[in-house]
C-alpha cells in the first residue's frame, strides 16, 4: 500500500477550503511513497463538492452520499471512512473541528496509529515522519506510525492550499457502512452556526484580533477596522471568556490556529497560549499600552499606545486614504 486518502470536508454542496490543505499534504506523501492520492467526499446532497474535489489532481474521487449523512455526526461518518480507508497507506484530513472529531474515531476503527495536528511532513529513510507542535508550540515532536494504515490530521495554516487544475479525476460511488446499533441511536439535534459576512478566521488574509482590554467596546472598535481591511475578527481567550465576543473568535492553543498575511493584535498581552495560534502569521502588528507586553517579542511592528485612541484614529486615516 502506497496510496493516500484525503477525507474531504463538504458543507452545503461545496468543498470546504480546509480540504485543500490536506490535499497538499497528500501530494507530498503520495510522491514520497511512490503512490497516488484519492479524495473521499462524504455526506448528503454533495452537489458541486464532488466536481470541486475532482479538479484537485487526485487519481480518483470516491463518493459516499446518503440521506443518513445529511447532518454531520462522527459516529455515522466514521464506519464508512474507515471502510474506504482500509485500502490506503495514509488517511489524512485537516485538523479542523470536523477532522479533529472524526479522524481519531477512524483511526480507532482501523486499529491505526494517529498523529494529530501535524505541521510538517518529513521523509526519513523512505518512511513518513510527522512534525507536531507541542506545549503551545514551544516544542516539536517527531512521530512515525508503525501500523499498516496511518491516520493523520494536518494543521491548515502549515500547508498551503492546493489549487484546482484542468484535469478531472474519475469518480467512484461507494455504499455507506451503517453505524453500530449503539452509534445509530445518536441523534443529530442542531447545528448553531454563527453566520458572518466576513472571511472565515482560518482562511482570512488579514485578521484583526482584540483582547480583554477592549471590554464592551470590542465590536464597536474592531468591526469598522475589520470591514475596512476586509479582515476576519479574532480574539484572545480572555476576551471570549469575559463575553465581549463569541467564543468562535478565539485564537490560540485552545482556539483556532491562523497564519494570515497580516495579524493585528489589539490589547492582547501575548500569552504563550495565544501566540500558539498566531505566531506563524507573516506580518504581526501589535498595539498595546504596556511596552513590556510579550506580544512585542513576536511583533514585526509595535505601537505602544492606548487602543481607545489609536483604533478610531486608524479607522479615520484608512477611510480618508481610501476616499
Ligand atoms: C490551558 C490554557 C489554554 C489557553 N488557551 C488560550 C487560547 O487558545 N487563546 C488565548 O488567547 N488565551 C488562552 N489562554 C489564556 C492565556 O493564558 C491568557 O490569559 C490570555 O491570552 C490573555 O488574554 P488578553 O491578552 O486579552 O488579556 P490580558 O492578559 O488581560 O492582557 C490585556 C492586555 O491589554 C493591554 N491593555 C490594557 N488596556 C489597554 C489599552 N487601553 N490600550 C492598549 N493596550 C491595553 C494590557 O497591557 C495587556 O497586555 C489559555 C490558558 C490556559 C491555561
Amino acid at each position: 500500500m502506497a496510496d493516500v486518502l484525503v477525507v474531504a470536508e463538504a458543507a452545503e454542496g461545496k468543498l470546504k477550503k480546509t480540504t485543500h490543505s490536506a490535499v497538499t499534504f497528500a501530494k507530498a506523501a503520495a510522491a514520497a511513497l511512490g503512490g497516488s492520492y484519492s479524495i473521499l467526499v462524504i455526506g448528503d446532497a454533495l452537489g458541486g463538492a464532488v466536481a470541486e474535489a475532482a479538479a484537485l489532481g487526485a487519481a480518483k474521487v470516491i463518493v459516499a452520499e446518503d440521506a443518513s449523512l445529511k447532518d454531520y455526526v462522527a459516529e455515522r461518518y466514521a464506519p464508512t471512512v474507515a471502510a474506504v480507508g482500509k485500502g490506503f497507506a495514509v488517511v489524512v484530513g485537516t485538523a479542523s473541528a470536523f477532522g479533529k472529531d472524526l479522524l481519531p474515531r477512524v483511526a480507532a476503527k482501523l486499529g491505526a496509529g494517529y498523529a494529530g495536528d501535524i505541521s510538517e511532513l518529513l521523509i526519513g529513510g523512505g518512511k513518513l515522519q510527522y512534525k507536531r507542535p507541542m506545549y503551545a508550540g514551544n516544542a516539536y515532536g517527531i512521530a512515525s506510525i508503525p501500523t499498516a494504515v496511518q491516520v493523520v490530521s494536518v494543521r491548515q495554516s502549515a500547508f498551503a492550499p492546493s489549487e484546482p487544475g484542468d484535469a478531472t479525476a474519475a469518480t467512484e460511488k461507494v455504499a455507506i457502512v451503517a453505524p453500530s446499533a449503539g452509534a445509530a441511536r445518536i441523534e443529530f439535534v442542531s447545528f448553531n452556526q454563527v453566520k458572518s459576512e466576513r472571511p472565515e478566521l482560518t482562511e482570512a488574509r488579514v485578521v484583526v484580533a482584540g483582547g480583554r482590554a477592549l471590554k464592551e467596546s470590542f465590536g464597536k472598535l474592531l468591526d469598522p477596522l475589520a470591514d475596512l481591511l476586509g479582515a476576519a475578527v479574532g480574539a484572545s481567550r480572555a476576551a471570549c471568556d469575559a463575553g465581549y465576543c463569541g467564543s468562535e473568535l478565539q485564537v490560540g492553543q485552545t482556539g483556532k490556529v491562523v497564519a494570515p498575511s497580516l495579524y493585528i493584535a489589539i490589547g492582547i498581552s501575548g500569552a504563550i497560549q495565544h501566540l500558539a495560534g498566531m505566531k506563524s502569521s507573516k506580518v504581526i502588528v501589535a498595539i498595546n499600552k504596556d511596552a513590556d507586553a510579550p506580544i512585542f517579542q513576536v511583533a514585526d511592528y509595535g505601537l505602544v499606545a492606548d487602543l481607545f485612541q489609536v483604533v478610531p484614529d486608524l479607522v479615520t486615516q484608512i477611510r480618508a486614504a481610501k476616499a
